[in-house]
C-alpha cells in the first residue's frame, strides 16, 4: 500500500522526550504511531532528532536516574521503549529504525516534516520530497529552541560541554559551575530565574543585559537587584567567549561607550528567549503570537483543530524541562486514543 493510500491512526512530528512519550503511549494502545524524527540540520543548534537534550550532556533531575545518563543516551532509551512497542519511524530506509546503538544517540537518516494540511480529513503531513502521509491523528511535539548570540566560541563551547549552556535548571548544578563566578545574558523572566536558581551553586551570578533597564516582570527585578550574590551589568553585550576547552570568560562590549572588557568566568548561560519550532504550522492552526501552538484547556493536549494534539516546549514556555515534555506527550497521546475512539477511528 502507498504511503498516500494508508490512512495512519496517528502521526507524532518530533523526537524529544515529548514526542518520545506520545510514542511510547500511543504505541501500547495500539495505534502504531508513525514518528516524524527530524533530519539534522547543518547547525546544531536548530532541532535535531532527540531535541534540545542532544545538546546537553549530563541528565541529573528526571527521575529514575540517580546517577544521572547523558541527553543523547536518555533520548535513545526513550527512542527504544517507543520502538519496542511498535512505534515506526521514517527513516531514510522506510520505516526501520536502527537503534541498535542505544547509546550512541540516533541513526542520523530520520525525516522531516516539512508541511502539513491540517483542511483536510485524514489530514496530510507531507514528509521529505513532499511525499503525502495521511492521518487521523496528529500529536506536535517539534519542541523550541532556545536562542543564542551566535558566536562561534559559544557554539563550541556549548557542544563540548565547556561550561556554555542555555538551560541553568538543566545544567546549573554540575559539579563544574560549583562555587564559581557565572554569568547569564539577559534581562527578561527567563534570565533572572537562571541566575537566581545559579546562586545556589556559583559564587557569583553576574546578569549581563544589553539595555539599563530588564524586561523582566517588577517582581522578578526586583528579586534579581535584592540577591547580594548576584550583579547586573548594564548596557553590555558578549562579543566573543574565551577558553579553549573550557570558558574562561568573555568578551564584552558597552552599548553606551563602545568601550570593551574581560569578564573571567567558570560559566556562562544564554537566557535570551526560545523560539517553538511551529513555523511549519502557521496559518493551519492557533499559535500565540510569539508562536507557541495554543492549547484549548491548557489541562488537556487538545490544540484549536480537532484532532490535532500539542506536547512539549512548543507549547510550554514555562517549564521547559524533559521531565514536564514528557508529561505532556503522555497526555497527548491519551488524549489522542480518547478521541480516535469517540470518533470509532481507533
Ligand atoms: P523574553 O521575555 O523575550 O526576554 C529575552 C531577554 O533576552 C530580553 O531581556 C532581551 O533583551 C534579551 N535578548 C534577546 N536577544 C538578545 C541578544 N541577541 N543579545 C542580548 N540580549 C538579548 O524571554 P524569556 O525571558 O525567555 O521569557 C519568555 C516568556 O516567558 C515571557 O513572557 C516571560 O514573562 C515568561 N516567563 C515567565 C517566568 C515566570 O513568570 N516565572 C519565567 C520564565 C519566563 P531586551 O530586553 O533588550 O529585548
Amino acid at each position: 500500500m502507498s504511503e498516500a493510500s494508508k490512512v495512519e491512526k496517528v502521526i507524532i512530528v518530533g523526537s524529544g522526550p515529548a514526542g518520545w512519550t506520545a510514542a511510547i503511549y500511543a504505541a501500547r494502545a495500539d495505534l502504531n504511531p508513525l514518528v516524524f524524527a527530524g533530519r539534522p540540520k547543518r547547525d546544531p543548534e536548530t532541532i535535531m532528532p532527540g531535541g534540545q537534550l542532544m545538546l546537553t550532556t549530563d541528565v541529573e533531575n528526571y527521575p529514575g536516574f540517580p546517577e544521572g545518563i547523558t541527553g543523547p543516551a536518555m533520548m535513545s532509551r526513550f527512542e527504544q521503549q517507543g520502538v519496542r512497542f511498535g512505534t515506526r519511524i521514517v527513516t531514510d530506509d522506510g520505516f526501520n529504525p536502527d537503534v541498535s546503538n542505544p547509546d550512541d544517540g540516533h541513526s542520523y537518516s530520520y525525516h522531516d516534516c516539512r508541511r502539513v494540511d491540517l483542511s483536510q480529513r485524514p489530514f496530510v503531513v507531507y514528509g521529505e520530497d513532499d511525499t503525502e502521509y495521511r492521518t487521523h491523528a496528529l500529536i506536535i511535539a517539534t519542541g523550541a529552541t532556545a536562542n543564542w548570540l551566535g558566536l562561534e566560541n559559544e557554539g563550541r563551547l556549548a557542544r563540548s560541554g565547556g561550561g556554555v549552556s542555555a538551560c541553568a535548571v538543566c545544567d546549573g548544578a554540575l559539579p563544574t559551575f560549583r562555587n564559581k563566578e557565572l554569568a547569564v545574558v539577559g534581562g527578561g523572566d527567563s534570565a533572572v530565574e537562571e541566575a537566581s536558581y545559579l546562586t545556589k551553586f556559583a559564587s557569583k551570578v553576574y546578569m549581563i543585559h544589553r539595555r539599563d533597564e530588564l524586561r523582566a516582570s517588577k517582581i522578578m527585578a526586583q528579586r534579581a537587584m535584592d540577591n547580594p550574590k548576584m550583579e547586573i551589568l548594564w548596557n553590555k553585550i558578549v562579543i566573543d567567549v574565551l577558553g579553549d576547552d573550557m570558558i574562561s570568560g568573555v568578551k564584552l562590549k558597552d552599548t553606551k561607550t563602545g568601550d570593551e572588557s574581560t569578564l573571567p568566568l567558570g560559566g556562562l548561560f544564554l537566557g535570551i528567549g526560545h523560539t517553538p519550532a511551529t513555523a511549519f504550522l502557521e496559518g493551519q492552526l492557533e499559535l500565540d503570537e510569539k508562536g507557541y501552538i495554543k492549547l484549548k484547556d491548557p489541562y488537556r493536549a487538545h490544540t484549536s483543530v480537532e484532532g490535532v494534539f500539542g506536547a512539549g516546549d512548543c507549547v510550554d514556555k514555562v517549564y521547559r524541562q524533559a521531565i514536564t515534555a514528557a508529561g505532556m506527550g503522555c497526555k497527548a497521546a491519551i488524549d489522542a486514543e480518547h478521541w480516535l475512539s469517540e470518533k470509532g477511528l481507533a
